[in-house]
C-alpha cells in the first residue's frame, strides 16, 4: 500500500497511509492536539484538517489559542454568523466577514434598507448557538469562475467579488472556492475553516455598525454586526472582562468624569483643550521632559505652526505626506499650511550657520505642536486627534557618533517610560523597505546602529523586515499598561532623506565638508497622547507627583475648619498641591466625594489633632486611616513622594 511522508516542524518524519489528512496527522500525534487542532499549514499553505495531504507533505497543526487559530475560529464564526441573519432575515444580502482584531465581523443589505438593533443581536447570536448546536460541517467546494456567479446569482456582493477574481488563474476563466455549511447555506470563501460549526460557541455579538462596502462612502450603505470569539469560555470571559476594565478607563469618559480636558465642537473635532486640573498634569509632565531633556545636553528651540508650501515641498511632505497635511491658506501671494511634523522646521535652525564637527552632536529640543487631518471616522479622544504636541527632537551629529547617540537615546528613553510606571517594553526594529532613498551602505549602519541599542538597552525586540519607512529604519517603542494592552509610545529613526533634500553639511576635522546623519525622537509621541494613556493606565488615580490635588484636608466639624485651612497652607508652602472643604457636609460624603476624584490623600483633622498638630492619614487604596501622624512627618513623605515622583503612590 501506498503511503505519504509527512515532515513536523520539529524536523522529524511520519508515514502516513495514502489519502490522509492533517487532521489524521494531528490526531495521531495525540488526542491533546487534535483537540487544539483547528487548520494546518501544508507545505507553506493553509488548509482545512480535512484537506487530503500530497505525497511529501511538510505539516504544522493550527491550533486554536494562537494567533492564527484564533482568526481561523473568529472568521468561521463570522460565517455561522451570515448564516443565522440569512435564515432571520430572508433576502437578506450579504458581503464580507473578515475576522479583526479580537473579533470579527459581518457586514449585510437587509431587505427594504432595514437596520438591526440591539435586540436583534440576542436573537441571531440564539440562532448561531443552533446553527452550533447542529454540529454543521464546513465542506469546501472549488468552482469555476462562471460556477461561482451561478451559484451567488442573488447575492450581488459575492458576484462582484467574484468579478473581481482574476480569469486567468487557477481553472480556465479563473476559479474560487466556497464553503457549505447546509443545502440552503453556502459562502464564497478562500478558506481554511474549523472542520465542523460544534467546534465554535465561545463567542459574544457585541454591536451593531453602519459600514459602506468596500469602505467608500459613495457605495451602499450596510449593516455591520460586531463579534468576539475565542478558543475557550475562560478565554471569551477573560476578554469580555478586559474589555469592560478598558470601559472603565476610557479617557475621554475620565477627563470628563475628573474634569481634565474636552473636545469643544465649537473648534472642531480632534482638538483638546485642557482644563486647570489636567492641565496640571500636563504641566508637570512637559516640566520634568524639559528637565531631562536640558540634563541631556538638548537645546530648546521654538518654531511657528505655519509654514510656506515650498518648505514642505523642499522637505517633501507635500510629496508623500500631503493627504496627512491640513489644507494650504493663501497670504500675500504666498501659500501656508499648518505643520504636520517640526523636522523640516528644525532641519532650518540647523542650517542658521555654517556647522562644524566640533557643535555635533547638536541636539533641538521643543514641544512643537502640529497639526495633521485624520478622517473623522478614526478619531479617537486624545489617543488620536489633528492637532497635537510632540516632545520632539532632532539630533545632527557625525557617522561615528551615531552608535553612541542612539545608545543613549533609547536609554534615555527607556528611564523616561519606568517614571511613568511602565516596565513591560517590547520594541520592534524596522528596516529597509524595497523602495527607499539614501545609500543601502547607510542604512546598513544606521539599522545595526540601532540594533546594538537595543541589545544594549536589553529590551525586547523582534525584527519588522522591510517595514520601516522609505526614508529611515526605526525603532518603535511599545509598553503595555496596567492591562496588559500594548501601546506604541516612543520612536528613534535615522532619516536618510532631509539631509540630503536641505543639503545638510558639517565641515569634518578634515577640513572637507560631510553629510550629518539626522535623528527623528519624540518619547511622548505626542504629549496629548501620551495623557490619554496615562489616564487609562492609571485608571485616573495619577501618582502624586501628577496628581491635580495630591491631599484633601477635611476637618471633622466645622470648628476644625481653622486647622484644616492652616494644614493646606503649610503644604502649599511646600509646594504641595493641597485643598481643603468646609465641614459643612458631612465627612463620610466628603470622604466619598474625594475618592471619586481618585485622590492621593485625604486628611482629617479631628479634636485630638488640633491639640497635637497631628492629621489621620487616608492614602487612596489604603485598607484603614493611619491616626495620629504629625503634620511635619506627613509633609515629609509627600515631598519624598513627589521628589522621586514615584509610580506607586
Ligand atoms: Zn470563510
Ligand atoms: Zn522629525
Amino acid at each position: 500500500m501506498s503511503s505519504l511522508t509527512v515532515t513536523l516542524p520539529d524536523g522529524s518524519t511520519r508515514e502516513m497511509p495514502a489519502g490522509a489528512t492533517a487532521g489524521d496527522v494531528a490526531a495521531a500525534i495525540g488526542r491533546g492536539l487534535a483537540r487544539a487542532a483547528v487548520a494546518a499549514r501544508v507545505n507553506g499553505a493553509e488548509v482545512d484538517l480535512g484537506s487530503p495531504l500530497p505525497r511529501r507533505a511538510a505539516v504544522e497543526i493550527i491550533t486554536a489559542g494562537t494567533p492564527k487559530g484564533r482568526e481561523i475560529l473568529r472568521h468561521s464564526t463570522a460565517h455561522v454568523l451570515a448564516q443565522a441573519v440569512l435564515e432571520l432575515w430572508p433576502g437578506a444580502k450579504f458581503a464580507i466577514g473578515p475576522p479583526i482584531d479580537n473579533g470579527f465581523y459581518y457586514d449585510f443589505d437587509l431587505p427594504g434598507g432595514a437596520s438591526f438593533s440591539d435586540e436583534d443581536l440576542e436573537r441571531i447570536e440564539a440562532r448561531m448557538r443552533r446553527i452550533v448546536g447542529e454540529d454543521q460541517p464546513f465542506a469546501r467546494e472549488e468552482l469555476t469562475r462562471d460556477e461561482g456567479l451561478a451559484l451567488f446569482a442573488d447575492q450581488p456582493y459575492k458576484v462582484e467579488i467574484i468579478e473581481g477574481v482574476d480569469p486567468t488563474e487557477g481553472a480556465a476563466g479563473g476559479s474560487v472556492s466556497a464553503y457549505r455549511n447546509t443545502e440552503r447555506f453556502v459562502d464564497l470563501c478562500r478558506g481554511p475553516h474549523v472542520p465542523s460549526t460544534a467546534r465554535l460557541g465561545s463567542f459574544k455579538l457585541t454591536r451593531v455598525a453602519g459600514a459602506y462596502w468596500r469602505g467608500d462612502e459613495h457605495n451602499a450603505q450596510l449593516q455591520r454586526i460586531y463579534g468576539t470569539a475565542w478558543e475557550s469560555d475562560k478565554a471569551l470571559a477573560d476578554h469580555l472582562r478586559q474589555v469592560e476594565e478598558a470601559e472603565k478607563r476610557d479617557h475621554r469618559r475620565l477627563g470628563v468624569e475628573l474634569d481634565l480636558f474636552h473636545f469643544p465642537p465649537e473648534i472642531g473635532s480632534g482638538l483638546a483643550v485642557f482644563h486647570p486640573k489636567g492641565g496640571i498634569v500636563r504641566r508637570c509632565m512637559e516640566d520634568y521632559s524639559r528637565v531631562e531633556h536640558e540634563a541631556a545636553d538638548y537645546q530648546f528651540v521654538y518654531t511657528p505652526h505655519l509654514a510656506k508650501s515650498t518648505l514642505f515641498e523642499t522637505s517633501g511632505h507635500l510629496q508623500w505626506y500631503a493627504e496627512g497635511m491640513y489644507p494650504p491658506m493663501e497670504m500675500e501671494g504666498a501659500t501656508y499650511y499648518p505643520k504636520p511634523m517640526n523636522c523640516p522646521l528644525h532641519v532650518l535652525v540647523y542650517k542658521a550657520q555654517q556647522r562644524s564637527y566640533r557643535d555635533l552632536p547638536l541636539r533641538l529640543f521643543e514641544l512643537g505642536t502640529v497639526y495633521r487631518f485624520e478622517r473623522s471616522g478614526v478619531l479617537h479622544g486624545l489617543l488620536r486627534a489633528r492637532g497635537f504636541t510632540q516632545d520632539d527632537a532632532h539630533i545632527f551629529c557625525t557617522p561615528d557618533q551615531l552608535e553612541a547617540e542612539l545608545a543613549s537615546l533609547l536609554a534615555f528613553v527607556l528611564r523616561l517610560l519606568r517614571t511613568f510606571g511602565f516596565e513591560d517594553f517590547e520594541a520592534e526594529l524596522a528596516t529597509r523597505p524595497e523602495k527607499y532613498v539614501g545609500d543601502p551602505g547607510e542604512w546598513d549602519v544606521a539599522t545595526a546602529a540601532l540594533r546594538l541599542a537595543l541589545e544594549a538597552a536589553g529590551v525586547p525586540y523582534v525584527v519588522a523586515e522591510g517595514e520601516g519607512a522609505f526614508y529611515a529604519p526605526k525603532i518603535d517603542v511599545h509598553i503595555r499598561d496596567a492591562i496588559g494592552r500594548r501601546w506604541q509610545m516612543s520612536t528613534l529613526q535615522v532619516d536618510f532623506q532631509l539631509p540630503p533634500r536641505f543639503d545638510l553639511e558639517f565641515t569634518g576635522a578634515d577640513n572637507a565638508r560631510h553629510r550629518p546623519y539626522m535623528i527623528h525622537r519624540a518619547l511622548f509621541g505626542s504629549v496629548e497622547r501620551f495623557f490619554g494613556v496615562l489616564v487609562e493606565h492609571f485608571a485616573g488615580a495619577f501618582p502624586a507627583w501628577l496628581a491635580p490635588v495630591q491631599a484633601r484636608v477635611l476637618g471633622v466639624r466645622n470648628d476644625h475648619d481653622d486647622t484644616a485651612a492652616a494644614v493646606v497652607a503649610r503644604l502649599r508652602a511646600e509646594g504641595l498641591r493641597a485643598d481643603w472643604t468646609p465641614g459643612d457636609e458631612p465627612l463620610g460624603s466628603r470622604i466619598r466625594r474625594a475618592k471619586l476624584e481618585k485622590l492621593p490623600y485625604v486628611l482629617v483633622v479631628g479634636d485630638d489633632d488640633v491639640a497635637a498638630g497631628t492629621v489621620g492619614v487616608n492614602a487612596r487604596g489604603g485598607d484603614r486611616p493611619e491616626r495620629g501622624v504629625p503634620v511635619d512627618a506627613f509633609v515629609a513623605r509627600l515631598k519624598a513622594e513627589v521628589d522621586t515622583r514615584s509610580a506607586a503612590g
